[in-house]
């Protein structure tokens, strides 16, 4: 049990608590349930990876949008979570390419920069010239948030910074906004600090 609890509790956004409910609901439920989540990661570890240059999980390194030399490679649609990425391309109005935070900064949940995918993102930035970044943080306090702070940290690069125009409604997130609402805000974007 305790294996499992220290195993689980490393988890992102996984406390000691939540560990130790998890652990006990497993210990509880069926043998097929937890040999069943255990396939389910194995399956999705051994098909999956994550692109190492936008971050986002695919079946291939680089994955097919970065490897698409069809796509803008010099604007970049910086969003939260790979699900965001997903929900963009279904919309099928952006040919830039994208760069996955993997989720947004939180200070009251001790998230910081390192925690995310910032760093990588300001050496690509400069490593590749990008003319364009847009942030698609979604429009919640933390998002915002993340916007203002990566804004400022790109500031010094070179690349124009911009913003979803508020065509989603505060408190949404990418992934329950429409896609005529994405595409306005993709359209009406706005620049971001000097
Ligand atoms: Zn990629």
């Amino acid at each position: 049990m305790e294996r499992v609890v220290e195993r689980l509790s490393r988890l992102p956004g996984v406390g000691r608590r939540s560990a130790q409910r998890i652990g006990f609901y497993l210990l509880k439920s069926p043998p097929q349930e937890a040999q069943e989540l255990s396939e389910a990661i194995h399956a999705q570890k051994a098909s999956t990876r994550q692109c190492s240059q936008c971050f986002d999980i695919a079946e291939t390194d680089p994955c097919p949008i970065c490897a698409d030399s069809r796509r803008d490679h010099q604007q970049i649609l910086v969003v939260e979570q790979p699900s965001d990425v997903a929900m963009v391309e279904a919309m099928g109005a952006y040919r830039g390419v994208y760069h996955v935070l993997m989720g947004r900064l939180a200070p009251l949940e001790g998230v910081g920069p390192g925690e995310l995918t910032i760093e990588p993102l300001l050496q690509r930035v400069a490593r590749e010239r990008i003319g364009e970044v847009i942030i698609g943080t979604n429009p919640t306090f933390d998002g915002d948030g993340t916007a203002l702070y990566l804004a400022r940290r790109l500031e010094a690069s070179g690349a124009k910074v911009s913003r979803l125009a508020r065509g989603l409604a505060i408190g949404s997130s990418l992934e329950t906004s429409s896609k005529a609402a994405l595409a306005e805000a993709l359209e009406g974007r706005r620049p971001m600090g000097g």
